[in-house]
Order: structure tokens, then sequence, then C-alpha cells
């Protein structure tokens, strides 16, 4: 048998009452056997469209025979048997059912995400959840449910805004900031992805980095942050420059760093496919001569400016998926990733914004 965590929630028509028909459905359903059910609380809506009323959240815990999809399927029919309609994205909805856990199972297919890719950074899921469930382990961030509460109610949270240049990591974590009232603490400068041989430049730009980021002074500051880079960006641009020492030491130079600056909780991580990445390389090559484009990053990293744009793609596509793996991959994590991993498409920014934002306000 497999534990299951089920978050649920309804904002439309009679909540409580739905809530209440949709886990006495799963009590029944065969091959299910309901473990726990924790309370209902009310929520402020997130992320959707204006004007939606308050939700009631809580959670389930669940033991079953069923695989993964057939679990999803089984939400899906309980959803179905409540009426309830996909008219908007994250509209409102008579009842929503999410798989959160499957034991540490991680599924990634094109219907189904497993850990919930959005739960991490979600009070509304984790609170309830913590209730019931607190000791369950998320495989992508080997900690627990409650690590992951604590983690997002320390009192000066610093959000991450994650993505090789070009990914618009910049324009979204300004956008972000704005949104959310955060402070924004921008990289001082660039992400290299070119710099003069030898590692002394890398240190350099570490310590530039490090120092907005620097542990005293910290609270003293009002607000929540969002930065705009993190520290292992540096080692991730480094790889394809440094021969394995240099490597070495500017992985142990990162964790030394990491004692004295504040680590992020949360990364908000842009992933671009290759043709958007094209797309912003070529404009940038264009507009070289000035700094002030959109994608002002990929010229001042280097990267359009030292190779030729196929090779600027590669590069750019390369240092990509060694930092989601650096964030995402069981057996690759850095020790510095933080707990709350929230994935966004970057080729389309004004939607990346509203999923950081949702992701930051999910917080509060
Ligand atoms: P949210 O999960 O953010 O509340 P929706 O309920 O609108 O958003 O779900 C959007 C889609 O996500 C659904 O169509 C569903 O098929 C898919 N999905 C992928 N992984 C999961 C999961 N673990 N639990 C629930 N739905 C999932
Ligand atoms: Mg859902």
């Amino acid at each position: 048998m497999a534990r299951c965590l089920i978050g649920c929630g309804s904002n439309l028509g009679k909540r409580r009452e739905q809530l209440d028909r949709a886990v006495e459905l799963l009590r029944f359903m065969p091959g299910v056997a309901l473990v726990a059910v924790s309370r209902f609380r009310e929520t402020r809506p997130v992320g959707g469209p204006v004007g939606q009323d308050a939700y009631l959240n809580g959670a389930c815990l669940i033991e079953t025979d069923l695989p993964p999809e057939d679990v999803l399927g089984m939400l899906a029919a309980v959803e179905n048997t409540l009426h309830r309609e996909r008219l908007e994205r994250w509209g409102e909805r008579t009842i929503d059912l999410d798989l959160l856990l499957y034991e540490d199972l991680v599924v990634e297919t094109a219907e189904l995400t497993v850990p919930h890719p959005r739960m991490a950074t979600r009070r509304f899921v984790l609170e309830p959840s913590v209730e019931i469930a607190g000791d369950l382990t998320i495989p992508t961030a080997s900690c627990t449910v409650r690590d992951l509460l604590d983690n997002i109610s320390v009192s000066h949270p610093l959000v991450a805004v994650v993505g090789v240049p070009g990914s618009g990591a910049h324009e979204v974590a300004e956008a972000v900031a704005d949104a959310t009232l955060s402070r924004l603490v921008r990289a001082p400068v660039p992400l290299p992805a070119a710099l003069p041989p030898g590692s002394a430049a890398w240190s350099q730009t570490l310590s530039s980095w490090a120092r907005p980021l620097a542990a005293a002074g910290w609270h003293d500051e009002p607000h929540g942050a969002i930065a705009d880079f993190w520290l292992d960006s540096l080692a991730v641009a480094a790889a394809d420059e440094l021969p394995r020492e240099s490597l070495a030491r500017l992985e142990a130079e990162l964790d030394a760093v990491a004692r004295t600056t504040i680590q992020p909780h949360v990364a908000i991580l842009l992933v671009a496919d290759a043709a958007t990445l094209e797309e912003r390389v070529a404009f940038s090559c264009r507009q070289a001569d000035r700094w002030s484009n959109v994608f002002a990053d990929v010229t001042r990293s280097g990267v359009a400016v030292c190779t030729a744009p196929d090779v600027a793609v590669a590069t750019l596509m390369r240092m990509q998926e060694r930092l989601v793996e650096r964030l995402r991959s069981r057996e690759a994590r850095s020790p510095r990733a933080p707990k709350a991993v929230v994935v966004v498409p970057a080729d389309d920014l004004g939607r990346a914004t509203a999923e950081a934002t949702a992701a930051v306000e999910a917080m509060l």
C-alpha cells in the first residue's frame, strides 16, 4: 500500500459540503483507505483571476494500491462528480483535488507531476498537510513536509529568481518584487558566461555577488527580498571555463561564502527552450552595442559578444541543464539548493511573472 497526500480546496458553491462529499467519496473508493483528514481553513485566493471568493482548504492522507496515474484519475472522477468545471487557469472551482505526494516517488509526465510542482511555497497546502502528515518526505528536496512549512515561515525570506542569461530572470525578479512589495536585490555584475582565463575573475565575481546577501544586517531590512541571481550559478557558468581543480576551489569558496550570506529559501527556476534563447540571443546580438535592450544580460554576460549565436545558444542550454541539476536532481543537488524550487517556463515572460508572483504570494 502506498501513502498519498491529497490537497483539497473549494471556493464556489457550498464549500464545506463539497469538501465533505469529496472526502466521503474518497473514503468509499475501492482500493483506497482514508487515514486522516485535516481541519478545513479559509484562505485568500492566490494567482487566479481577481474577484474570486475565499477558499476552504484542507488535506487528507490515504493509503492505496492504485498506481499514481490511477490516483490522479480517481481524483478527477471525484472532481467531475462534484461538478468541477475547467474554464480558466486557476479560476474558481467547486472542488480541487491535487495529488501532492505519492510515497517518495518522483513522477514527471505530461499529465502528472509528483511531488505537486507548486506545493513547496503554498501555505494553504502546507499548513493542513503538516497537521496530518508533517513527517512525510519530499523526495526532490530531501526534507519533510514540516521543513517546507518552516522554510516559508522565516521572518525575512529570500526568493531567488534563477535562470541563464536570456531566461528573463532579471525582468521577472523586478516585476515580482514590484507586485509583492519585496525588496529587489540585483546581481552587482552580470553572470559571466566567459571570463579571462584563470580563476581569479570568478572569485572576484563571487565576492561581489555575495556582498548584497551578507547575513549581517539582513534582518534590519523591513521586507522579504527577491534576488535576480543565485551564487551557485557562478559554478554552473564556470564549469565549461575552468579546469577541474579550480572548479573544486570555487565550490569550496561557495561553501565558505554560504556561512556569511543569506541562502535563498525559494528558487523560482526559469527554464527556456532553445528556440526562445535563440530568439533572445539573436536580438541581443543585433543590439550588442547598446546595453539597454531587454535581454542585456545575454550581451553583458559575454555570451553573445564572445561567440557566434548558435554557439551561444548551445552554451546557454548546457548551463541551463547544469542549473536544473543543481536545483532539482536527486543525485546532483547542490548542498546550498533551497528546499523550495518552483519551475516556471520562460518563453512567455508575462505568464512567467504571473506564476512567479503567485508562488511568492502563496507563502504569505
Ligand atoms: P493547481 O494544481 O495549481 O491547483 P489545477 O488544479 O488547475 O491547478 O491543475 C492543472 C492541471 O495539472 C490538471 O489538469 C492536472 O491534470 C495537472 N496535474 C499535474 N500533476 C498534478 C498533480 N500532482 N495533482 C493534480 N493535478 C495535476
Ligand atoms: Mg488541481
